[in-house]
């Protein structure tokens, strides 16, 4: 559910109508059908869509997903927690995503190169003109990115490039970074403990759950279980993340079989008894069904939207926080910022200093978030989603769209 609905926090705040809706409305939604022909004369037809939802704050931004469960509904509620994630962190954009869908997402690099050359002759005004920024999402990497540059020859156009055409050290590792910094301060602020005395469980070993993993243990943590698609894996003592960076070196590898582990199923991992259960893969895996058997103290969004709305009021009922996706994931979307800030200026930054920037400011989120939760006496989810709306109406008075 990422973000709660108006609704509740109209029970905090005032909310005009015009507010409610420039809140609610998407500004601008985009469909079309990225079709072309493959190797083998096949002819494939994705559909694809491009929303923005409220661009009061900057150009849309928001990255790709493609999958076979890609439709528009799902990218407008991605769309949409841009908005949040961009206002919350107070980075100037707006809220934007793409979804393509694709049947079989086990495709040629022809095939993904096709793709994403006929994704940009579909949009090229909106993206030369940076109404709307991609980036990579679930199902898309730095090198998709690399083709939509190739087309664009705008560096500013598009973000997550690999380092040597102008993409971000750091920036691959951002989203995770900011997952683990998310949880380490949680653990020290609000549970008041070590991570080295916790047990976690990730699930997902993509890009962020695979970047999750690695910061944690240089954190200290010891993370217990990992899953991917294929099935998860258990070992007590703790993973060592760079032997299982070597077995599964790409996303497209799988962990599932990796030998110095227990092999176990999503579902058992989800319901595992760890300290911190950390969604990194995809949408909706804690439901009503098992939210009431969840054993782990906190949950740490890495995921989006890994919650459904009535798991998230099961584990407000049960004393389970959670802290939400806008918060956590929102490492992506900041060293998108770098990368697109160097881009206009020419600056160059280094990893190290991508990482400083990142914690720094999810740090002043958390503390910011912590306080309000405090003073509504509400869920953090609740309190970040107040900060955010009270952000983009300043925001929106200031533009006079109110
Ligand atoms: P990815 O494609 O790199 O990896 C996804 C991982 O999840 C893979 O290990 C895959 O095997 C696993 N997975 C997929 N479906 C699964 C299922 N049903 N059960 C168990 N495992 C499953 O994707 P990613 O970029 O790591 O994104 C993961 C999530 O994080 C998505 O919700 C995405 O929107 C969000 N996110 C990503 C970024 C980013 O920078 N990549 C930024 C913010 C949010």
């Amino acid at each position: 559910m990422a973000i709660v609905k108006l609704e509740r926090i109209k029970e905090f705040m005032d909310i005009s109508c015009a507010a409610e809706m420039l809140l609610e409305k998407n500004e601008k939604e985009i469909s079309f059908s990225v079709n072309f022909k493959t190797k083998e004369d096949e002819i494939v037809f994705c559909d694809t869509y491009v929303v923005y939802h409220n661009v009061v704050l900057g150009p849309a931004k928001g990255g790709i997903r493609m999958s076979e469960n890609v439709t528009l509904e799902e990218t407008r509620r991605l769309a949409k927690i841009m908005t949040y994630k961009n206002a919350l962190t107070e980075l100037p954009f707006g809220g934007g995503k793409s979804g393509i869908r694709i049947e079989n997402s086990n495709i040629d690099e022809f095939t993904r190169i096709s793709i994403f050359k006929e994704y940009v002759h579909m949009i090229r005004e909106e993206l030369i003109a940076e109404h709307y920024i991609p980036a990579p999402d679930l199902g898309t990497d730095q090198f998709d990115m690399a083709v939509i540059y190739g087309e664009l020859h705008k560096p500013e156009c598009v973000t997550g490039k690999p380092v040597k055409i102008g993409g971000l050290p750091g920036r691959l590792e951002a989203t995770g970074r900011s997952v683990a910094t998310s949880t380490k301060i949680y653990v020290e602020e609000i549970m008041k403990e070590k991570l080295n005395n916790l047990k976690i469980a990730i699930q997902g070993f993509g890009n962020v759950g695979r970047w999750a993993s690695y910061f944690l243990e240089k954190f200290g943590a010891k993370v217990v279980a990992i899953s991917d698609i294929n099935g998860g894996i258990y070992n007590d003592r703790g993973f060592n993340i760079e032997k299982l960076f070597q077995y599964a070196p790409t996303k497209n590898t799988t962990i599932a079989d990796y030998p110095e582990a227990d092999k176990i199923t999503n579902k058992e991992l989800l319901e595992m008894d760890v300290d911190i259960l950390i969604p990194c893969a995809t949408e909706n895996v804690i439901t009503k069904e098992n939210a009431g058997r969840l054993k782990c103290k906190v949950i740490i969004e890495g995921a989006n939207d890994p919650v459904t709305e009535e798991a998230d009021e099961i584990l407000k009922e049960r004393g389970i926080p959670v802290l939400p996706d806008f918060l956590c994931n929102s490492g992506g979307v900041i060293a998108s910022y770098i990368e697109w800030r160097n881009a206009k200026s020419g600056n160059q930054t280094e990893k190290e200093e991508v990482f400083d920037e990142i914690d720094r400011k999810i740090k002043k989120c958390f503390y910011k978030i912590k306080e309000t939760k405090e003073k509504l006496n509400s869920t953090y989810r609740e309190a970040a989603t107040y900060i955010a709306v009270k952000f983009l109406i300043e925001a929106m008075h200031e533009r006079r769209w109110l």
